[in-house]
Order: structure tokens, then sequence, then C-alpha cells
């Protein structure tokens, strides 16, 4: 992809670039009340959601084009750069008319690839900044695709927004936050900036400000927070979303970590990260030696080598401890999945003999 600098302002000199506003613009003046209380705690980039994509029918689904005017007062009357969600070539062309610095395009959308090819088209030869979420499902190549489609249509200035992914089970997370994927994304395309929309991810006001941290930890350029004048009686999301007061006192609280520093006491770290992974990987062969005995002694009696229920045992039992030493489970749960698999295969391979 040939990219270029976001180029808002110079905000992105600072870490993190902070886009703030309600999930929707409701009325005049819930979006000039908070935008002003905004402003007045250093934020420079306003968002607010003018077509709501909405699960059902029958919600709010935005206040549509009469919205906009609103918007144009907010960039007039604070000088903040103004964002909205596009999802169809009408919108924009609407936003466009009414002044939008920044768009973005939101999880369902890039998860449309005919949406998103339309979208490509309706800003081909427009120079304006374009961030765009990842689909609801976790799956990069779509995202990276739909940032393609931009960019093949002459979109430079594009940025990604992590807004996690959807899941069936059950989670304290709206939609899990999946953090491999957006650092698989940096991985492949390192000058891309990455937000992280803490909002959606939590689902819940107490959610953002460790979010917004761990994204900062991670490296992340930027932070897109939901925030409404008067949260409770928002019109869409109101249990995530936070007043411009407690947004600025979590971007007050949060820790910004040089990512290149290499300090020696990082180098030490890692030494001791090495002595864990070798002391890993002896305990891990001293396993496989037993296994390999527990093979001989089921090939002289005749067993096989599944016993279901002492390897559910072992799972059930090994991701309650990882939980209790702030492991997650599935995690280790996963690592003794692999684990049992390769000692099952070293029984094989015993028994096979
Ligand atoms: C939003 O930002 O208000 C929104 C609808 O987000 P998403 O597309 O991530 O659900
Ligand atoms: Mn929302």
């Amino acid at each position: 992809m040939e990219l270029e600098k976001l180029n808002l302002k110079g905000l992105e000199e600072k870490r993190p670039i902070v886009i703030a506003g309600p999930c929707s613009a409701e009325t005049e003046e819930q979006v000039l009340s908070t935008a002003h209380a905004l402003a007045d705690r250093g934020v420079k980039i306003f968002r607010a959601g003018i077509w709501k994509p909405r699960t059902k029918p029958g919600g709010f689904e935005g206040m549509g084009k009469d919205g906009l005017p609103w918007m144009k007062r907010v960039k007039e009357e604070t000088g903040m750069l103004i964002t909205t969600e596009v999802a169809t070539p009408a919108h924009v062309e609407q936003a466009l008319e009414a002044g939008i610095d920044l768009l973005w395009i939101g999880a369902r959308t890039s998860a449309n690839p005919f949406a998103m090819q339309d979208l490509a088209d309706a800003l081909k030869g427009v120079d304006i900044p374009v961030l765009v979420k990842n689909p609801v499902n976790p799956d990069l190549e779509l995202w990276i695709g739909a940032m393609e489609r931009l960019n093949n249509a002459g979109i430079k200035r594009l940025g990604a927004i992590h807004r996690g992914f959807s899941s069936y089970d059950k989670s304290i997370y709206r939609n899990l936050p999946q953090w491999h994927i957006p650092i698989e994304l940096r991985r492949r395309i390192p000058e891309l900036p990455i937000f992280c929309d803490p909002s959606h991810i939590g689902g819940k006001r107490e959610l953002v400000a460790p979010l917004c941290q761990q994204a900062m930890d991670i490296g992340f350029d930027g932070l897109i927070v939901e925030s409404h004048c008067n949260p409770d009686n928002a019109w869409s999301d109101a249990k995530q979303q936070v007043t411009p007061e407690i947004l600025d006192y979590i971007l007050s609280l949060l820790v910004i970590r040089n990512e290149q520093m290499t300090t020696e006491n990082l180098n030490e770290l890692r030494k001791q990260i090495d002595e864990c992974d070798n002391k890993l990987i002896e305990i891990l062969s001293k396993r496989m030696r037993v296994a390999r005995e527990i093979g001989m002694y089921k090939k002289e009696h005749n067993m096989t080598i599944l016993q279901t229920d002492r390897y559910t045992e072992i799972l059930e039992k090994r991701g309650a401890q990882g939980a209790l030493c702030g492991i997650g489970s599935d995690c280790v749960k996963n690592i003794f999945e692999t684990i049992h698999e390769e000692s099952v295969h070293q029984q094989m391979e015993i028994i096979n003999k």
C-alpha cells in the first residue's frame, strides 16, 4: 500500500491522537454541549454518528443529513476537526459537502467488499483521511482488503480502527479485543496508524480506561472514544459512553511509554525471559519423557492412548490454575491442548514400535 501521513494539523506528532464524541448526533444542543466540553478539555477531533447501523430496525438510526449542520457548527465554534461514519456513496457525498474533515468506515461496512468498492469509487480523486474499522468478524485479510480498495482508489491518508470482534461466546467484552490481530496488522503494514476504540470493545464504561492503557502499551497511535454530555440518556450505546470530564480524567492517567526505548533494564528483563523459556523447554522435555513412559505402560497393559476423562480433567484443572496465576484460562487451555497433542503423538510412536 502506498500511504502518506494522516496530516491532521500535526496532531499525530504526539501519542495518543484522540478522537472523541457521542455515539450518535441526537440534537443540536447535545452535539454542541458535548463538543464544547471536549474542546475545553483539549480534544481536537470530534466524532458523532450521523447515520447509525443498528442491529434491528425500529431503533434510532441516526439523524441523517439534518445532523450535518450541527457538525459544521462544532467546527466553526470550537475549531475541532470533525468526523463521522459513512456507509454509502450518498453518505460520502453529503459528508464532503458538509465539510467533514475525516471519515470513518464502520465494522459492518468493512466486512462487505461490495460496499467497500462502492465507497472507494465514491472517494476517487478526493483527498481526505479515512479510518477503517476492523470487520465484525476476526478476518485480518478482509480488513486489509477493505483498506486496499480505498488505497487503489487513491486514498493515501489511511488509518485503521481496532474495535474488537464479535463472538457468540459470553465474555466481559462487547467485542473481543483479540489483540494479536491488530498486532499482526502493525507487523504487516508498519506505517499504517492504528486507533483503538475502547468503547465498542468494552461495551461498558469501566472498561474504557484499561483498554486505552492496553492500546497505548501495545504502541497504538490513537484512541477513538465515545463521550456524551449525558451518557445515561444517550439514544444509542448509553452504557459505554463517558462524560467529557471522565474522559479527560482517563486520558490524564494514561502512561505513555516510548516503544523505541531499548534500555539496559530491558536487556536484563529479556535475559530473564530467555531463562524462563529455557526452563519451559527443559520441563516440557521432561514431561514428554514421562508421557513416553506412560505410553510403554499402556502398551504393556493393552490400553488405549486417549483416556478422555483424564484429558478433560487436565484441561479444566490447568485452566483454573492458570486463571489463579493471572493467565487467561483460554491461553492455558490452548497450551495444554498443544502439549497433550504432542504427548499423544509421542505415545503413538511408542505403541507402534
Ligand atoms: C460507532 O463508532 O458508533 C459504530 C457504530 O461503531 P462500529 O462500526 O465499530 O460498530
Ligand atoms: Mn456507538
